[in-house]
């Protein structure tokens, strides 16, 4: 019970980092997804927040570029009980990303009902497409992450108006 309460208490360190980063790209314009990977030892490996419209790139989700990051600095494309860590359920092109990279575990802040891919709309990780074997935390700092988004969302449609 105790190993499960400190981990709890850092996946909330870590996801606090995420938003953190989400803010970044809140404060750039873009829609306030945060991500951060530690490597199986607990240390930082990588970050990485949205990015689509400053990159002009479909394919700069936070949780890419936090992927090709950690592939990087470890020379590796394999994330073998690494940890990722980030604000929103990931679509389903980062889902694809996330089996793809042997990621050990997947820390995420707050159900997408719109693209989430990995259990709300769709489940890729245990899809008969997936070969690899996810561990998922759902649900932590979930209604600071629900928060970011809905203000940022908010705040778009009054300056819409
Ligand atoms: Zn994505």
């Amino acid at each position: 019970m105790f190993t499960e309460y400190s981990e709890y208490l850092i996946h909330r360190q870590w996801m606090q980092r995420a938003l953190e980063l989400a803010q970044v790209a809140s404060d750039a314009g873009e829609v306030p997804v945060g991500a951060v990977i530690i490597d199986p030892t607990g240390n930082l490996l990588a970050e990485g927040e949205n990015r689509k419209e400053r990159d002009k790139d479909p394919t700069a989700h936070a949780e890419i570029i936090a992927l090709r990051a950690a592939a990087q600095t470890l020379k590796n494309w394999r994330l073998h009980q690494c940890i990722l860590y980030v604000t929103l359920e990931p679509c389903p092109m980062c889902a694809g990303a996330i089996v793809q990279a042997r990621l050990g575990t997947l820390v995420y802040g707050v159900d997408d009902t719109k693209t989430g891919a990995i259990r709300t709309v769709i489940n890729i990780p245990n899809s008969p497409a997936s070969n690899h074997h996810l561990r998922v935390v759902g649900g932590i700092l979930e209604s600071a992450c629900r928060q970011q988004l809905q203000t940022w969302f908010a705040t778009k449609r009054r300056r819409k108006n």
